[in-house]
């Protein structure tokens, strides 16, 4: 029988933390601010951006939004962000993505300064991942990290599947799980006869982004899969990369999507904001 990682139960717990330390913060005098920058006018951004704020008000961190034009320039957004960079109210200074298409994506990343990198992925942020002495892990694969130890799923010593080689999930998911001694294999679209890899897997986490894409005949009988995937379904339904329905009863424990990952990446980019908070206050 499995269990379902109810990621929005794990996500409240750690929001309830960081809402004390927040407050904590504020008493001593320092408050905890964070810049949302938008560019344009892309509907699922704007979701993103939006929940991100209210993230930040149910655990008392202050957000500036700045909302620039479809036809920003790559010059202009990197003026803002060298004015965020100085701005002593701003702790952390996030970029949603994507950014439209005459924007220089990297070179917009590299400019934001690495002490308030709340998404963790300037370069300078990712090396400190590579030799595990980070301040900041990126969203997503930390926030998986927490649910697994909130679930006491012990990763020490288990094969570690990850399925999606990204900057942002597939790659630092590979250094967490490595971290936690477990023994890590990551596939990828040329990955020959994937599913002899992912049968081995103790636990396999998808960062796909292709609807149904796990299905059960890929999945070792007890697995803890973790479904990172954000896809819509033939009916528009939102929905992960795994075959839920069918992949359910194999596993000691699974995500679902929705609830599942997704509410522990908008946490997790509370706790950096949080952690360059504290970092600053030194
Ligand atoms: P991405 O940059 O598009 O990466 C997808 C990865 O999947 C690539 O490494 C690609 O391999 C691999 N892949 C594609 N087809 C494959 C195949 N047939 N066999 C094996 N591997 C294959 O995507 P991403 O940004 O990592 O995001 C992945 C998914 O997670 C998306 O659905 C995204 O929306 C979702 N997501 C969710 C959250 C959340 O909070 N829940 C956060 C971030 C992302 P190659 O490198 O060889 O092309």
């Amino acid at each position: 029988m499995y269990k379902l990682i109810d990621g929005k139960e794990v996500a409240a717990a750690v929001r309830e933390n960081i809402k004390a330390e927040v407050e904590k913060l504020s008493q001593e005098g320092k408050s905890t601010g964070l810049a949302v920058i938008i560019v344009g006018n892309n509907p699922a951004s704007r979701v993103y951006v939006n929940n991100k704020k209210k993230g930040c008000e149910q655990v008392g961190i202050r957000s500036f939004e700045y909302a620039l034009g479809e036809d920003t320039s790559t010059e202009e957004l990197l003026s803002l962000i060298e004015k965020l960079n100085r701005d002593s109210e701003v702790d952390g200074i996030l970029c949603q993505l994507p950014l439209p298409g005459q924007i220089d994506e990297q070179k917009v990343l590299n400019a934001i300064s690495p002490d308030k990198d709340v998404d963790a992925f300037h370069p300078v942020n990712t090396g400190h991942i590579m030799i595990g002495d980070h301040s900041f892990l990126p969203c997503t694969p930390a926030g998986i990290i927490e649910m697994l130890k909130y679930y006491d799923i012990a990763v020490e010593g288990k094969e570690c599947v990850v399925i999606g080689r990204s900057n942002i999930v597939g790659k630092p998911m590979m250094m967490l799980l490595l971290e936690q001694n477990g023994t890590v294999t990551i596939c990828h679209s040329r990955t020959a006869d994937l599913k002899s890899v992912t049968k081995r897997a103790d636990i396999l986490v998808s960062a796909v982004g292709k609807a149904g894409f796990v299905t059960a005949d890929m999945v070792k009988e007890g697995a803890v899969v973790i479904d990172v995937g954000m896809n819509r379904n033939a009916e528009g339904k939102l929905c992960g990369d795994v075959d839920f329905e069918n992949v359910k009863e194999k596993c000691s424990y699974i995500t679902p999507v929705p609830g599942g990952v997704g509410p522990m990446t908008i946490t997790m980019l509370l706790n950096n904001t949080l952690t360059a908070s504290k970092n600053h206050k030194k």
